[in-house]
């Protein structure tokens, strides 16, 4: 079970620490007056789904990042109870997180008062810096650590300024959690239960799912991505195979994938993303073993099966590829 700091800490540390950026930020740029908007308006379509009696969501546009989206091809969710609301995921840019914010406010008066990140790929934590004002605590996995303390964080924002501008601009910014998670979790808000499971590593080392235990609605990050091809990385597809299995067993009545529509038919969504990731491995394992390179690998492999998928063209020679290498790493008994 995680222990969250007392709000009131939180709240304290939080206006210290906004203190020190102002100064830091005014010693910074003097009397410049080019300085970017914080949060440059999202303007792509955006609306408030309800999944259950208390759990919304809105739902990111199919395909990859890109300016015409505006970044916006992540979901996010929220629960609102009668003591508060919980946040399940900010989208992937402070105009974005801002935007979702704001919808929020508009379907219920009641404060965001925590929200649960399902891993810090930048589509899907970037807008907390839309959030971090408010007296509310943002919880990860403990994993997430490891990234914060890479090269990988400044580099991801890097290539975001290029990629989202103006969406992802000067002034945006990591945010790290408040508490960080190494257990599951569970608690109570407005009469609700809240079970944080710890599933990682799968889709990335430090991927968390949250369930809504009465209403049944099992919030999956991107261990599950609904009607398209998912996006693999680096992740570790055994253990995302074995992390899928683990949320098939909470029989959820409807998922929220990280990506693509809810879902009121999650088990067969979730076998769909098992079954292409099972395939995946498989294939690329048999060309290894057989000491076929991955190009013949590729070409031999029949995808007709997911070849019309969304994202297919986009992802699928990738995630081979990268399936390829870690099984050929797991032969040669290299640890990445
Ligand atoms: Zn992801």
């Amino acid at each position: 079970m995680a222990r969250a700091a007392p709000l009131a800490v939180n709240a304290l540390a939080r206006r210290l620490a906004t203190g020190l950026a102002l100064a830091l930020g005014l010693g910074l740029t003097g009397n410049s007056v080019a300085q970017p908007a914080e949060f440059e308006p999202a303007t792509v379509p955006m609306e408030v789904r309800k999944v259950s009696e208390h759990v919304y969501y809105v739902l990111g546009q199919a395909g990859m990042v890109s300016t015409a989206n505006q970044g916006f091809n992540s979901n996010a969710g929220f629960v609102v109870t009668r003591d508060g609301v919980v946040v399940f995921d900010v989208l992937g840019t402070p105009a974005l997180g801002k935007r979702f914010a704001d919808l929020i406010a508009r379907t219920t008066p009641q404060l965001v008062r925590r929200i649960v990140i399902s891993h810090y790929h930048a589509d899907h934590f970037y807008g907390l810096q839309a959030f971090v004002a408010g007296e509310l605590q943002v919880w990860a996995d403990a994993r997430v650590r490891d990234y914060l303390a890479s090269d990988a964080p400044a580099a991801r924002l890097a290539e975001r300024r290029q990629s989202l501008g103006p969406w992802v601009n000067e002034r945006s910014r990591i945010v790290a959690p408040h508490t960080y998670l190494d257990a599951d979790a569970v608690f109570q808000l407005g009469g609700l239960t809240f079970r944080v499971l710890r599933v990682g590593p799968a889709h990335t080392p430090e991927d968390l799912m949250l369930l809504v235990e009465e209403e049944g609605v099992l919030f999956v990050g991107d261990l599950m991505f609904a009607g398209r091809i998912p996006f693999v990385g680096d992740a570790d597809v055994s253990a995302w195979i074995k992390a899928i299995d683990r949320v098939l067993a909470f029989k959820p009545r409807i998922v929220v994938g990280g990506h693509g529509p809810a879902s009121t038919n999650a088990d067969a969504e979730l076998r769909t993303t098992r079954d292409y990731l099972a395939y995946l491995r498989a294939q690329m394992a048999a060309a290894v073993e057989a000491g076929i390179d991955f190009e013949e690998a590729y070409q031999r492999t029949d995808w007709s099966a997911y070849a019309a998928l969304p994202a297919f063209a986009a992802a699928n020679r990738r995630n081979a590829y990268q399936t390829y290498l870690s099984v050929e790493r797991e032969a040669l008994g290299v640890s990445k």
